[in-house]
């Protein structure tokens, strides 16, 4: 596996440090990336940049996608470049919707390559650690090959099904991350507002069945109202409330949850917070006071 060329595409907060790390553990990786000069510190460590998606897609046998959403993936990997896929093998680990992710396929195998799916939980400490949770659909046997890659990644690497599984199943993940990152953020808020004790409160919540450890990842950042550095910037978690949505309207589930959060989220949008770890969902919910 290590000797196949890799052509990795979209090093951006979690491409950047995938890149690197496989190229740590010895893989034979280039990569590609939108705006080139954001690979200087890749090429530092020797990988081969290049400015032309054309030209890696030629040159690699697997590609690997980590690229911001389908939109991205078209213009880069698919249009006038489809073609170049014959025999080549895409691992599609950018969180797109189910459709999507069915339409990338159908374009790659029309054009003689193979498919598989792979979106990831867990961000950029997960990434340096190795200890991603991969989701693939697609072919069982392709995701046999290519488990020894995807181990380099993860610490849990789960086949889920067909193609679009490991996509709805990534959606729904994500689906709690940002409501209960919102819910979390009104309870938060309640407590601060009516001088209650939050170590008293976090006691509390820690010991009942109502806990969930993203509180805890993100309670600082609240409290400081520090939502620099993310790991998860805010525009992207409109970007998945949206492919949330498209998926609930098609299997016929009531959404209000995921609409209340999508306004949050707009509302946190309008107030600048794109670039922003999206625990700045905090501000958009507990607004501050102007002093
Ligand atoms: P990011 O930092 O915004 O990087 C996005 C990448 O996509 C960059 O390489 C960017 O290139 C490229 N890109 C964006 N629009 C493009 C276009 N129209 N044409 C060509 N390239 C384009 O995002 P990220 O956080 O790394 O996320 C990447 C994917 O992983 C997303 O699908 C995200 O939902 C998913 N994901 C993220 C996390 C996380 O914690 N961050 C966790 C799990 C899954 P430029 O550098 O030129 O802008």
């Amino acid at each position: 596996m290590k000797e196949k060329k890799i052509g990795f595409f979209g090093t951006g907060l979690m491409g950047y440090p995938m890149a690197e790390r496989l190229f740590r553990l010895g893989y034979n990786i280039e990569v590609y990336n939108r705006t080139y000069e954001k690979t200087g510190g890749l090429q530092k460590l020797g990988i081969k940049a290049h400015s032309n998606p054309a030209e890696l897609i030629s040159e690699a046998e697997i590609i690997i996608s980590m690229l911001a959403d389908f939109n991205a993936i078209r213009q880069t990997l698919l249009n006038e470049n489809a073609k170049l896929f014959n025999g080549k093998t895409l691992l599609q680990m950018s969180t797109v919707g189910v459709k999507e992710n069915i339409e990338i396929e159908k374009t790659v195998r029309e054009n003689g390559g193979r498919f598989l799916e792979a979106p990831v939980l867990g961000s950029i400490p997960q990434v340096k650690e190795g200890t991603l949770i991969i989701m693939t659909g697609g072919e069982k046997e392709l995701h046999e090959e290519l488990k020894p890659l995807l181990d380099d990644l993860g610490e849990k690497v789960v086949y889920a099904g067909g193609t679009g599984k490991a996509a709805a199943m990534k959606l729904s993940l994500n689906q709690l991350i940002a409501s209960l990152t919102a819910a979390f953020s009104t309870s938060l808020g309640l407590v601060r507002e009516h001088g209650v004790d939050v170590d008293l409160f976090m006691d509390i919540l820690r010991n009942s069945a109502l806990y969930a450890p993203t509180f805890d990842k993100k309670l600082n950042r609240m409290l400081e109202r520090n939502f620099e550095n993310p790991n998860f910037p805010l525009k992207h978690l409109l970007k998945d409330v949206n492919l949330i949505l498209n998926e609930t309207g098609q299997a016929g589930i009531k959404s209000e949850v995921v609409q209340s959060v999508k306004e949050i989220v707009q509302r946190g949008l309008a107030m600048g917070l794109d670039e922003e770890d999206y625990s700045s969902l905090y501000n958009a919910v507990h607004i501050p006071k102007k002093i």
